[in-house]
């Protein structure tokens, strides 16, 4: 390492995607990074405890992809080696939302199927590779340790096969999920909590591989097919793979879950709003378990907001903030949470101090907050849409809500405002782009066009005793009415 360090030792908790992609950060800025994970790293891509939802049916979003590629530029991003295969999410993806088709478009950004475990390990390859860090597998954190004079972290107690031990270090990131303890560790220290903001969703996924037959050769490269918020709680989702085979994922919100046998599997695809993934099953044959997790709500636990946070403590990825993983949202902002971190550390090291003299994370934890709450309102403002979320919808959401359906009501017919709504759906950009003058031009024109052709479907309304109905009249091209 040719510049100035500026901490001796890092340690990670948690060696999935966010202490992976932190662990890469850290070590352009630290003399040692240890990554400490509760299981045993295996050598090829499988399951374990620690991330049962690995197996699930992932993808990633291009402006995640797009800082794997800045941290790992020797990784492939198309290849079956890192678990990712892209896909123009407006040309090769048949999307099926907000109650219509998709028009096909050019998007030049992409939504890449991930094989979750693989990517993992791909990641991890090259992470292992680094000179200056270490993965120690088998290593529980069960606390913090912590000057309390000085208000900083000194390390974390660990649990292992020989025992309890300790590990020093000057930085302490947790990584370690939606099942992070860290709230706990703080109280134990008499530190604040974080507050918490949860929706509930009682969601459930399963997901499972198929073999398409020969004959069967899907045009798309993904189809999705989306819920009808109060009306069809019930979601589902196909890549294409390799071999002709076909991952499918079916779920459902507030306990409509899809089965995980093969014949409940298949009729519960049936009351999709659209029948074609249903169809296609007809002929597929499960060559998978059908596996299923479950996710009760999205969590978001502010550190943002915490003034006592221990110096030299960072949390991130889904510690922080959890989402309905139907928007595919937490692995692109876990990435983004560690290029936050990048950015504070790079500022740190340019201004020549190191971390003992000062202190970085709660501007770091602000920058996370900010980043999460994008992801936030976008799962939450749809989330509320269902009748049986409890949550406040405020006038901020109801307006989004409605603005939302209005700007998707336009894209079913408009290809360059479905284009930006893929670039905002694959976090390229801000939701704030849906409110440019040209969108809103576009709705106008939208909202014009209907008026004129509901006009020229005018109904005459011929009143039958105490009912009324409705006889709608068309204008054929000559110009005849009937
Ligand atoms: C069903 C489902 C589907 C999803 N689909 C998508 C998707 O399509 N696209 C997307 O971008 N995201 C998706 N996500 C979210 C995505 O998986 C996470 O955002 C991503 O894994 C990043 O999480 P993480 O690294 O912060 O935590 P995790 O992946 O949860 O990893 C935490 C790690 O910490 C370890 N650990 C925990 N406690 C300790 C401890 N005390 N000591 C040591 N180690 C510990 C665990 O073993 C684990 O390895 C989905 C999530 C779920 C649940």
């Amino acid at each position: 390492m040719t510049t100035q360090t500026v901490a001796n030792h890092a340690v990670i908790i948690g060696g999935s995607i966010g202490g992976l992609l932190t662990a890469r950060v850290l070590s352009d800025y630290v003399e040692r990074v240890t990554i400490v994970e509760k299981d045993l790293f295996s050598a090829e891509p499988v399951r374990r405890k620690g991330t049962p939802h690995a197996a699930q049916f992932h993808n990633l979003h291009q402006a995640g992809a797009d800082i794997v590629r800045d941290l790992f530029p020797e990784m492939p991003l198309d290849s079956a080696e890192s678990g990712l295969i892209p896909s123009d999410v407006g040309a090769e993806i048949h999307a099926f939302m907000y109650g219509g088709w998709l028009p096909k478009v050019h998007v030049g950004s992409n939504l890449f199927w991930c094989d979750r475990l693989r990517f993992e390990w791909a990641l991890r390859q090259r992470v292992a590779a680094l000179p200056n860090v270490e993965l120690r597998g088998g290593v529980t954190v069960r606390g913090l340790r912590y000057d309390k004079l000085a208000q900083r972290m000194t390390g974390i107690e660990v649990k292992t096969d020989e025992g309890m031990g300790e590990i020093s270090a000057e930085i302490v990131v947790d990584a370690s999920g939606r099942g992070s303890r860290l709230p706990q560790w703080l109280n134990s220290l008499d530190l604040s909590q974080p507050a918490e903001s949860e929706l509930h969703i009682n969601m459930s996924d399963v997901s499972a591989t198929f073999q398409l037959p020969e004959q069967t050769q899907p045009k798309w490269a993904a189809m999705v097919i989306g819920t009808r918020p109060g009306t069809n709680n019930k979601m589902g989702g196909v890549y294409r793979l390799p071999n002709n085979q076909i991952k499918v994922l079916l779920a459902g919100w507030f306990g409509d879950h899809p089965p995980t046998d093969e014949a409940g599997f298949v009729a519960f695809s049936q009351q999709l709003a659209q029948p074609d993934l249903y169809h296609l099953l007809q002929d597929a044959t499960p060559i998978s378990p059908f596996l299923r997790h479950k996710l009760p709500s999205n969590r978001w636990r502010h550190y943002e907001k915490l003034r006592d946070l221990p110096h030299g403590l960072f949390v991130l990825g889904d510690a922080v903030c959890s989402f309905n993983p139907s928007y595919g949202q937490g692995m692109t902002i876990t990435a983004m949470h560690a290029m936050a971190l990048d950015k504070a550390l790079r500022r740190l090291q340019r201004s020549g101090h190191t971390i003992m003299a000062r202190p970085i994370n709660r501007r770091f934890q602000k920058a996370a907050g900010k980043i999460s709450q994008t992801a936030w309102m976008n799962a939450t403002t749809e989330d509320l849409r269902y009748p049986e979320a409890e949550g406040t919808r405020s006038l901020p959401v109801r307006f989004m809500q409605t603005y939302l359906s209005e700007v998707m009501a336009t894209a079913h017919q408009n290809k360059a405002i479905t284009k930006l709504f893929y670039e905002v759906m694959t976090l390229r950009r801000l939701p704030a782009a849906l409110f440019s003058p040209t969108v809103l031009w576009a709705m106008l024109q939208h909202r014009l066009r209907e008026r004129i052709s509901a006009a020229s479907t005018q109904s005459i309304e011929k009143p039958v005793g105490r009912k009324r109905i409705l006889f709608p009249t068309f204008k054929s091209s000559d110009g005849e009415t009937f």
